[in-house]
């Protein structure tokens, strides 16, 4: 068990409570469980990074291998850009949720 600080009244209430016994405030959103973590952000980054490296060689492949080698590698390089676009929009927030 675990003493955090209460989101409103910044009395410590424990980490079981479901509400703060002193002004009754809910205990769970200074949780914040829905903030990414440092480490969370940084494989999803080298992931999407890898599919636009992996997609890339596909596209490479198909110079010698044919269409079948273009099409996966343009849908494994798509997945990776979306991917650095969902990466860059959970590094915003995270900068902007501290
Ligand atoms: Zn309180």
């Amino acid at each position: 068990m675990s003493l955090i600080k209460c989101s409103a009244c910044s009395k410590p209430v424990s980490s079981r409570a479901i509400k703060c016994p002193y002004c009754g405030e809910p205990t769970f959103p200074s949780v914040e469980p829905a903030q990414f973590t440092k480490k969370q952000i940084s494989e999803w980054g080298w992931i999407s990074l890898g599919l636009i490296i992996l997609g890339m060689y596909l596209l490479d492949l198909s110079l010698e291998h044919g269409n079948m080698f273009y099409v996966l590698g343009m849908l494994v390089g798509a997945s990776g850009v979306l991917g650095l676009m969902c990466w860059a929009f959970m590094g915003l927030s995270y900068l902007t949720g501290q």
